[in-house]
């Protein structure tokens, strides 16, 4: 079985939808007043843990993800339906981080997880809502909100849940080979000299990851090329299986040696259920030691098993003792302290539409900042009335003021998120009338974010 463990998908919310201007049409109900509703809002995006899985396979085969637009808004003051949220699903043990800013957007840890990566986009504004005491026929609509996307990184961590120790040659490598079929390969495992190996033991339809963790005594609690990675990890581990190589003679000693080392890197790792593998019993030699020494590890209570890593004798009692000691175990439930960015939340949700830079780029003035990109990317340049919306919010906002500080002049490029637009100090009804019509006249049929305004160029 291959076992992936990294993937990289593209998930995106769904856009809201669109406003809708209309207007009651009724046999007797004269000027029956705007009827335009609201776009519906766009499906969001949830990252949800499913525990029957085991890797992240599926998504060589399937990489683009994105949630179901919102319907545009109907007559009759009807909202369009919203787009139905999506759900990915996951192995607990997984990873996401934004690919371009590699922070984690998600960690998860456990079973029945789910979470927000994507709000989906808010609908826009029918013409039914823009209605006021002054404006009682409002020929003006919002585009919906577009859904906001980004590449996922998904990595897949095995957290180990049993931890192979001995000294050097005890059997380790060898022990977790026979019990393991599968070796998932491990990118970028947080060690940084020494990679463990890492095996997938199923047991009765329960998945332990066992860990072999090398040279535990190999001047590792002086921190020769073994750092707080390394000791971290074996913190994770809970249950620790210590094998002797009963074919030395002096596997008496080795015991006590490997506890010292355990107790100078952190007293923490005593604490852990501990099973000894008392290895090498397919020779005589050994056998004998090991009868010996599970005799002593029998009456102070130590759990101890005369095994062969080699013929595999023993070693099925071996993994029923793990297992059980890892079921008396309480569940974990945060295993790792988690630094989770908020992301349930759309881009300009909370943002004021007055916090904005202007940066003055030799070929253009470009406005940055959320909530006026948002609104900018929700006007419907189909409508003339928004152009005066428009120029409200600009003024409003003090991007205006902030512009001719700036030093912004006729002509100038101004460029607000992907909308781009001449400037102009003109901003007669009549100018604005003649950029709406000149556009219309471009591109009929109506295609959006224009750069006639308010000028035509
Ligand atoms: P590690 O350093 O603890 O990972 O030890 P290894 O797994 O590399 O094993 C060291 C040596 O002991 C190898 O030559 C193995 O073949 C040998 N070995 C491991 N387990 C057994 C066993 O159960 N019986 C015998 N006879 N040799 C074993
Ligand atoms: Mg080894």
């Amino acid at each position: 079985m291959r076992c992936f463990d990294t993937a990289k998908i593209y998930v995106k919310a769904g856009d809201g939808g669109d406003g809708q201007v209309a207007f009651r049409r009724e046999k007797f109900v004269p000027q029956g007043g705007p009827s335009g509703g609201n776009g519906g809002i766009g499906g969001a995006v949830y990252i949800v843990a499913d525990k029957n899985m085991n890797s992240l396979d599926g998504f060589r085969k399937k990489v683009h993800h994105r949630a179901e637009a919102g319907k545009r808004g109907l007559g009759s003051k009807c909202a369009g339906r919203n787009g139905r949220d999506l759900e990915i699903l996951v192995p607990p043990g997984t990873i996401i981080r934004d690919s371009r800013s590699k922070t984690i957007i998600a960690e998860i840890t456990k079973a029945e997880q789910r979470v927000m990566v994507l709000a989906g986009g808010r609908g826009g504004r029918g013409n039914a809502s823009f209605k006021t005491a002054k404006n009682k026929a409002p020929m003006i609509a919002e585009l919906g909100e577009k859904g906001r996307e980004f590449w996922a990184e998904m990595e897949l961590k095995l957290v180990a849940d049993v931890g192979i120790i001995g000294i050097p040659n005890a059997g380790k490598s060898t022990l977790l080979a026979s019990v393991s079929a599968a070796k998932p390969k491990i990118a970028d495992y947080p060690f940084t000299t020494i990679v463990p190996n890492l095996g997938v033991v199923e047991r009765d339809y329960e998945r332990m990851v066992f860990a072999d963790i090398p040279g535990l005594l190999e001047g590792a609690s002086e921190g020769i090329g073994l750092g707080f990675e390394f000791l971290r990890h074996t913190k994770r581990t809970r249950v620790l299986i210590h094998v002797i190589d009963c074919a030395s003679e002096t596997c008496f000693e080795a015991y006590d040696a490997i506890r010292t080392e355990l107790e100078l890197f952190d007293e923490a790792l005593l604490e852990k259920p501990e099973i000894v593998a008392l290895n090498k019993v397919d020779d005589i030699e050994a056998t004998e030691r090991a009868l010996q020494m599970k005799e002593k590890f029998d009456a102070e209570g130590i759990s101890s098993h005369c095994v062969s890593a080699v013929t595999g004798e023993g070693v099925e009692e071996l993994l029923a003792d793990v297992q059980a000691a890892l079921r008396a175990l309480p569940p974990v439930e945060d295993a790792w302290a988690a630094d989770i960015a908020e992301t349930g939340v759309r881009a300009a949700d909370g943002k004021s539409i007055e916090d904005f830079t202007i940066d003055d780029t030799p070929y253009a003035f470009v406005v940055a900042g959320e909530a006026i990109e948002r609104f900018t990317q929700m006007t419907n340049w189909d409508y003339f009335e928004s152009y005066k919306r428009f120029g409200r919010v600009l003024e409003m906002a003090g991007i205006d003021a902030a512009l001719n500080a700036a030093g912004a002049g006729e002509g100038d490029r101004i460029i607000i998120g992907d909308f781009e637009f001449e400037w102009s100090k003109d901003r007669r009804d009549r100018t604005l009338y003649e950029s709406f019509r000149q556009r219309v006249a471009d591109a009929p049929g109506g295609q959006r974010g224009s750069r006639h305004w308010p000028h035509a160029s």
